[in-house]
């Protein structure tokens, strides 16, 4: 028999309750035992989901208070050392302060989860880290499932891939220095388990997704060998991608069953099963974890026979990965018109097709037959739809030729031109576009929102909101002003909402970090522009000064990344279609009068896959997109880009090709020292490197700007560099944005100075 189990579930609650307890908590307003009953009554609901649902294991450990990372150290004792916590009487709060900070002691860093929105706390390997165990969070919770009558299979994050993920800070020269000591602190947890006589661990080890180098790969036999002398039935799970090359590696570790991700790594399966041991499960994930479409169960049954005839019971089935990155229940989507609803399926619902594929094998179709009939129904409906294919959008892509994605001359002629127009000073100063989302903005948003004022008093209200940022920032003495993006909501919504193609959920929530969650919208179609979207708001702002005003648009990578994407067609064809109608409203700003316009795209490093041979194809697609968006423009217009978190010297080639009149990136908190890559490659275009961090309330003083700027001119040529902050504002205050960015505006003149 097949036996059904999920990698891992949401725990923020469908309604966010674990965001709301823990909010609750930090404020001060409820204690921890309030925080820890929501926490166990969430753990409860979602066993019992897994349970009912037919799933023959429920995953416990996958629950944490802020994230699994950090949780995994906590049972280990392995947090960072110079928080002076006592690791085996860490507290909650002890907890949320190494998640959080406090007034003693910086957050430990977060970063992103693979190539996923998720982001985990970096451990901090240090010679002195402990792995002498810490916190019975997990003993207690397993003792929770059981109580409650529930068969547990405990999930980890395994040893190497936490070592990987986490980085040196001091006197340690490479991380698998630590390997025999976390091997030591994973073994007592693991005799800890078997002694409990837990049934099965999962243990993941999705680093085996990457292109990972000889020491980390001959690093496995050794550790798994060790780990299990004397622990449960393992099963080590890989996700995100194929692991194909590590198939004899996997074949022959002495784990109990390994997980393949079949949604990403769909053509793996032959390099296993042809001779997989006659003692060993094979946990194939076939239901798509990373997004949210209803899964065509013929097809799905079609991969699954003949594995099931080949393994029969050491077949298992699951999701592709943790249910982690998908919402929690679309039964909550009251308000999806019910064509969309019928073609998506959220975490909840993906348990339900896990358990429906388990008993069309176990017991023959003919038993889910109704099941069977409806996806069928749903996915036929989907691939007909009228709304999902546009002949217009289609003929437009048809069309669509090199030429279009090249500006008529290059750089060197372009800035001369468009120095001519406008005239700026050395060092022009500018801002990435957002100015602070006051609470007032928020709440006209919501009123607006809720029907309480019209749609001409909301136009009213950010209007306003518009004339007072186009006054401050004249007041500032800045060059090159934006008009402050309050009519926005989020970068991705706001103009996913006025392109079709694109759907929206009401409660489609997905853990970002910690409280912190994103209702990231769905492409569902051929995306098109059906009117202008900004130009309005630009043409009102640029009325309002002499000054240059940037239109600014979100790029298409960035509105690919953010949202869940269409698995009907490549993603580059969505980004194609995404960059044809930004490139329309590109034009139309250009004809309303707008020169400077500024595209976006915060998300695209993030969208690098997670394997180095795929990455020339992705920033290939990628950079076209983007210059599809800005070449159908003069000469004189000047097309500006914007991304942040920017290591980015390993692409610097396809930045430089994406041939950007002026990119301003992130590099304040690396001390400008993530410039230097553009100067060693000799970047040729504007670049404005960030000179103070928007992460935080602290203000800079001019001086510390001028230094910075000074690092930056010995790296970059003076005509080319520009003076700006290092993302959006709009988390900021007024106080301390003005104080800013008057401290940015005297520094660019303390330089000019010197010229
Ligand atoms: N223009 C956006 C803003 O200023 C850019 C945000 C971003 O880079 N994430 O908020
Ligand atoms: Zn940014």
């Amino acid at each position: 028999m097949a036996l059904a189990h999920t990698l891992g579930f949401p725990r923020i609650g469908a309604h966010r309750e674990l965001k709301l307890a823990l909010e609750s908590f930090w404020r001060g307003d409820s204690n921890e035992a309030a925080l820890r009953d929501s926490g166990r009554t969430l753990r409860a609901r979602h066993w019992a989901l897994q349970a009912d649902a037919g799933m023959d294991l429920v995953a416990v450990g996958d629950f944490a208070w802020y994230d699994h990372v950090l949780n995994t150290l906590a049972l280990l004792g392995a947090i960072p050392a110079r928080f002076k916590f006592d690791p085996k009487r860490l507290t909650l709060s002890d907890y949320f302060t190494l998640a959080r900070g406090s007034k003693e002691h910086f957050a430990m860093e977060m970063t992103k989860w693979f190539d996923t929105n998720y982001h985990y706390l970096v451990p901090e390997w240090t010679p002195n880290v402990c792995f002498d165990g810490g916190v019975d969070w997990l003993f207690d919770e397993i003792a929770e499932a059981r109580a409650q009558n529930h068969r547990a299979k405990v999930v980890l994050v395994g040893p190497l891939t936490l070592l990987y993920l986490g980085k040196i800070k001091s006197g340690l020269t490479h991380k698998l220095d630590l390997l025999p000591r976390i091997v030591a602190g994973y073994q007592n947890v693991l005799k800890r388990l078997q002694a409990m006589g837990v049934e099965w661990v999962q243990i993941d080890e999705p680093i085996l997704a990457l292109d990972l180098d000889t020491a980390w790969r001959d690093a496995f036999a050794p550790t798994y060998a060790a780990l299990t002398k004397a622990a449960p039935p393992l099963l080590l799970a890989t996700y995100f991608d194929e692991v194909r090359a590590h198939a004899a590696l996997l074949r022959d570790l002495p784990v109990a069953g390994v997980h393949l991700d079949l949604v990403r790594g769909a053509d793996q399966l032959g390099d296993f099963l042809g001779d997989w041991p006659q003692d060993r499960v094979l946990s194939v994930g076939i239901v798509d974890g990373r997004n949210i479409w209803r899964t065509d169960l013929d097809a799905a049954l079609v991969k699954l026979a003949p594995i099931q005839i080949a393994l029969g019971d050491r077949l298992w089935i699951a999701p592709s990965c943790s249910l982690l990155h998908v919402p929690v229940d679309l039964a909550h989507e009251t308000k999806l018109d019910a064509e969309l609803k019928s073609w998506l399926a959220f975490a909840t619902q993906k348990l339900d097709e896990i358990a429906v594929l388990k008993r069309a094998l176990n017991h023959g179709t003919e038993t889910v037959q109704p099941q069977f009939s409806a996806a069928r129904a749903a996915v036929t409906a989907r691939q007909h739809s009228p709304r999902i294919h546009n002949g217009l959008v289609q003929k437009r892509l048809a069309k669509v030729s090199d030429a279009d994605a090249q500006r008529g001359a290059a750089f060197g002629a372009r800035i001369v031109k468009q120095q001519a127009k406008w005239n700026l000073p050395p060092f022009p100063t500018t801002t990435i576009g957002s100015f602070p989302q006051t609470s007032e903005i928020r709440q006209a948003r919501a009123a607006y929102k809720r029907g309480d004022i019209g749609h001409l008093d909301y136009l009213d209200k950010m209007r306003d909101e518009v004339r007072l940022v186009v006054r401050k920032q004249e007041e500032l003495g800045l060059d090159v002003l934006v008009h402050g993006e309050p009519e926005r909501n989020d970068m991705v919504e706001y103009f996913g909402e006025q392109l079709w193609g694109y759907g929206f959920t009401a409660n489609g929530w997905v853990q970002s970090y910690g409280s912190r969650c994103v209702k990231p919208p769905f492409i569902y179609g051929d995306v098109c522009r059906p009117e202008a979207m900004t130009v309005s708001w630009s043409q009102f702002a640029q009325s309002l000064t002499e000054k240059p005003m940037k239109g600014m648009l979100t790029g298409p990578v960035t509105m690919l990344q953010w949202s869940f994407v269409r698995d009907d067609q490549p993603r580059e064809t969505t980004a194609l279609q995404i960059a044809l109608a930004l490139r329309e409203e590109v034009c139309d700003l250009e004809k309303a009068g707008i020169g400077m316009i500024q595209i976006d795209e915060p998300a695209f490093r993030e969208g690098l896959p997670l394997k180095s041979r795929h990455w020339p194809h992705y920033l290939d697609w990628a950079v076209r997109a983007f210059k599809m968006c800005a070449s159908g423009v003069a000469d004189e217009t000047q097309i500006h880009t914007h991304m942040c978190y920017s290591e980015f010297n390993d692409i610097l080639p396809w930045i430089a090709a994406m041939d950007a009149d002026v990119i301003t990136i992130e590099t304040s908190r690396s001390d400008m020292k993530l410039l230097d890559g553009f100067g060693q490659f000799a970047y040729p275009n504007d670049i404005g490197p960030g000179v103070y961090d928007i992460h935080s309330p602290r203000v800079p003083n001019r001086e510390e700007m001028a230094r910075l700027l000074k690092k930056a001119r010995g790296v970059i040529a003076d005509a080319r560099l520009w003076v700006n902050p290092d993302c959006g504002l709009k988390t900021r205050g007024w106080p301390e944005t003005c104080e800013a960015l008057s401290n940015m505006v005297l520094a660019a003149r303390m330089l000019r100075q010197e010229l």
